[in-house]
């Protein structure tokens, strides 16, 4: 591995989504620091300030050995709103018009390549791309480098999305059950799971019937690395410190202040519910959700933003809930609601959060499960539903309230479920010891003792010999 210090060059392109540059830039920091191989990270400007303000608060981030590289995007071009180069203020039916619009970073993404191969005095090692930006593999050919995909989900939604794109069209289905191409007979979907979008995988242990399918169906080599998460969170030890991983967006309340609130509660009392970057709900689904919660008389943490059909940067209105419900929660500290970006590592990693009501993201699912904190599922775009089939039916760590926007839910069905969960019975107490299983088997992946690596150091070492036999 000597020749594959410095003078290595991997450039990567992850697609303009809070949820993939998180991860991205997670493994970025991860390559350079177990290879030293410089990283260039491309993206648009917007987009660029987020990750240079998360790089400028991480001292375990090094720059400038991680380059960022602002290809030129506007997007009036597009159909797009004003300054949208993110998924985190377009509504959902909006979210196409920003896959098509990044398709406009091929010419200035193909200079970059051209540019460094000239600087460098040959092309990149490898550009990792993100599954949603499949034109950088052209890229990558005539460039003569190779395109390694990262999928920033798990195999089983992966594979389901896989599946499905190579089978289209899927709307003349009028069954509400199917069956996928690779998955067993028995293994059916309902249409409710379905969203025409693409995304695959990290931990090798926790996914063995995922990534059977995958590696079985796409005959591509597949590289399990992963978690991708701050390693405070992987001790296996609950923390009330401040983890403080900077993204670049407006806090609704500060780390120290929600572990604060957090210490007031008792241990594995207090349910968070967040349905990730960019996802809501709607406005009758909000108003039985807060009226379910308060029945329960359980403490909860909410991150909240507007329902569906408002922009989602718009200020709150006190109308979206129940009468007087905010100033109940904070004056009876039964909840703390946060609007705008929640510190949901802090929240997750603290002893007092017991279960996560999730739109089951898969980062947010690794940063739960790391934690052993159950989840209920409340899936809602992209391949969530998936992963919400594969954490209830593989797994066992989560039930279902519900999937997606249209449908209705009931106060008295939401109390139910919490109960089922953060309840004594015995289906609460078996999914909290699974999702304790599940959170050594994700640590165990990143451990190096003596000669053992975990699967996911070994992965990782196994990557870039590939890459390197590649060139040789
Ligand atoms: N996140 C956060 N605070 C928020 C909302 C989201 O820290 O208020 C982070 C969360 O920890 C996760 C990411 O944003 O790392 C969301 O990614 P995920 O794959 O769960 O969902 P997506 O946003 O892609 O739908």
């Amino acid at each position: 591995m000597e020749d594959a210090k410095e003078h290595h060059h991997i450039v990567m392109l992850p697609f303009t989504a809070q949820g993939h540059l998180i991860p991205f830039l997670a493994l970025a920091n991860q390559i350079h620091q177990n290879f030293g191989f410089k990283i260039t990270i491309a993206t648009t400007p917007l987009n660029i300030l987020y990750l240079s303000s998360t790089i400028a608060n991480n001292s375990t981030i090094p720059s400038p050995k991680i380059n960022l590289h602002q290809l030129p995007f506007n997007s009036s071009d597009h159909n797009l709103p004003p300054n949208t180069e993110n998924t985190e203020s377009l509504p959902l039916n909006q979210i196409v018009n920003l896959f098509h619009a990044t398709t406009s970073l091929e010419s200035p993404f193909r200079a970059l390549i051209s540019d460094i191969s000239i600087e460098d005095g040959r092309p990149p090692l490898c550009i990792i791309s993100d599954v949603f930006t499949g034109w950088a593999n052209d890229v990558a050919k005539s460039c003569n480098t190779v395109n390694v995909t990262f999928t920033t989900g798990g195999a089983y939604g992966t594979a389901a999305y896989v599946s499905l794109w190579q089978h289209l069209p899927h709307n003349s289905t009028n069954k509400d059950e199917f069956t996928l191409p690779g998955f067993p007979d028995s293994c059916t979907f309902h249409i409710t799971q379905l969203h025409p979008f693409l995304r695959a995988a990290n931990v090798e242990e926790i996914e063995p019937f995922g990534l059977d399918v995958f590696r079985n169906y796409t005959k591509l080599p597949v590289w399990c690395i992963g978690p991708l998460l701050p390693p405070i969170m992987l001790s296996g030890k609950k923390t009330s410190r401040v983890i403080g991983r900077h993204t670049g967006k407006e806090p609704g309340v500060s780390p120290e202040q929600c572990i604060e609130w957090l210490e007031c509660n008792p241990e594995r009392s207090v349910l968070y519910i967040s349905f990730g970057s960019q996802n809501t709900i709607s406005s009758s689904q909000m108003m039985e959700l807060a009226m379910g919660l308060e029945d329960s008389k359980r403490a909860f943490i909410w991150a909240i933003r507007p329902p569906v059909g408002f922009n989602s940067k718009s200020e709150f209105k006190s109308e979206w809930l129940p009468k007087g419900f905010e100033e109940r929660m904070a004056n009876t500290k039964q909840g703390l609601i946060i609007h705008k970006w929640a510190p949901q590592l802090e929240i997750l990693c603290h002893k007092s959060t017991g279960a996560f009501l999730s739109h089951c993201g898969w980062n947010s699912t690794m940063e739960s499960l790391s934690q052993g904190v159950p989840i209920i599922g409340w899936p809602l775009a992209a391949e969530q539903g998936y992963n919400s089939k594969m954490l209830m039916e593989e797994m066992g760590v989560c039930v279902e309230l519900t999937r997606g926007v249209q449908s209705s839910i009931s106060r008295d069905g939401v109390k139910k479920v919490i109960e089922m969960v953060m309840g004594e019975g015995s289906k609460g107490e078996e999914m909290k010891k699974k999702a304790g299983e599940i959170g050594e088997l994700i640590r165990g992946a990143v451990i190096e003792e003596g000669s053992h690596k975990g699967s996911s150091l070994k992965a990782m070492d196994e990557f870039v010999n590939a890459l390197l036999s590649n060139i040789q």
